[in-house]
């Protein structure tokens, strides 16, 4: 679905102030799987992301989704931001955000509004279409976005750093709606985050990078009983194991055996 070659970017190059932030970084995601990106603060995980969703074009290297290489942005991809404020426009209601991305496709009026409402009810927000996104909290406006991009149908989700905006309880319930979610969905799922735990918790395997300029330290495949829960998954010892794996790379140290 995804594969990621050499893939190098340094802002500014050439000038004085460059910035070197991706190294060869080499990435291959298969269609279905729910992969984590983790690294330090600043080592170039959006930049990667970006990159990937056609935002900027990368110094170096290729990327290609679904046998394409990236040019622009990928028809069949929607995007998630952690900043769920900039990304809904305040001045249409819930139900016009989620379709307005559906104008891009053949659909009428009436099927974007049966979209915009299936995507609502599969995020839990049912009844609030009418809203407008200052009336719902942060962690509901940030399922809107979910929902927004559910209601494309993308085969290919990336998500950057969705859940850094939010509480910690809603970020556990937005955590369990994307593993929800994508058991009724089919796709493809590159979801960004500086916690290691929520990696580890929600990935079908997690990817480290390493301080910029980034490149892939340590490739894990998470296996824990499904389906996966708060508490019991977070007690699992191969839960246990894996978050201080997972640590150890992010933080440089030597991996135990
Ligand atoms: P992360 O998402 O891992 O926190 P980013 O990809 O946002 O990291 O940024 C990686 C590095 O590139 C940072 O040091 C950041 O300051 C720098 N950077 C990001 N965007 C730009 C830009 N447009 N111009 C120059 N430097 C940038």
């Amino acid at each position: 679905m995804l594969e990621i070659e050499n893939l190098t970017h340094t802002y500014g190059a050439g000038g004085p102030n460059a910035h070197h932030a991706i190294d060869q970084l080499n990435l291959s995601v298969a269609e279905g799987e729910l992969l984590c990106i983790v690294g330090p603060s600043g080592c170039g995980k959006s930049t990667l992301l970006r990159s990937i969703a056609g935002l900027i074009t990368p110094t170096g290297g290729r990327i290609k989704v679904d046998d394409q290489l990236v040019r622009q942005t990928p028809d069949n991809l929607a995007v998630v931001f952690q900043d769920y404020s900039r990304s809904l426009f305040p001045w249409m209601s819930v139900a016009d955000n989620v379709a307005l991305p559906l104008r891009r496709k053949n659909m009428d009026a009436k099927r974007r509004r049966e979209a915009a409402a299936e995507a609502l009810e599969s995020v839990g927000l049912s009844d609030a279409g009418r809203k407008y996104p200052f009336q719902l909290s942060g962690g509901m406006q940030q399922r809107v976005a979910i929902a927004r991009a559910l209601a494309y149908r993308p085969t290919l989700m990336l998500m950057d750093e969705p859940f850094g905006s939010v509480d910690a309880q809603t970020r556990e319930d937005l955590e369990d709606l994307v593993l929800k979610v994508r058991g009724h969905h089919r796709m493809t799922i590159v979801l960004i985050t500086h916690d290691i735990d929520e990696s580890v918790y929600v990935g079908d395997r997690v990817v480290v990078l390493s301080k910029a300029p980034a490149h892939v330290v340590g490739d894990l495949q998470v296996k824990l009983p499904a389906p996966r829960d708060q508490i019991t998954t977070r007690e699992h010892p191969d839960f246990v194991h894996l978050r201080a794996e997972v640590g150890r790379l992010v933080r440089g140290q030597p991996v135990a055996h």
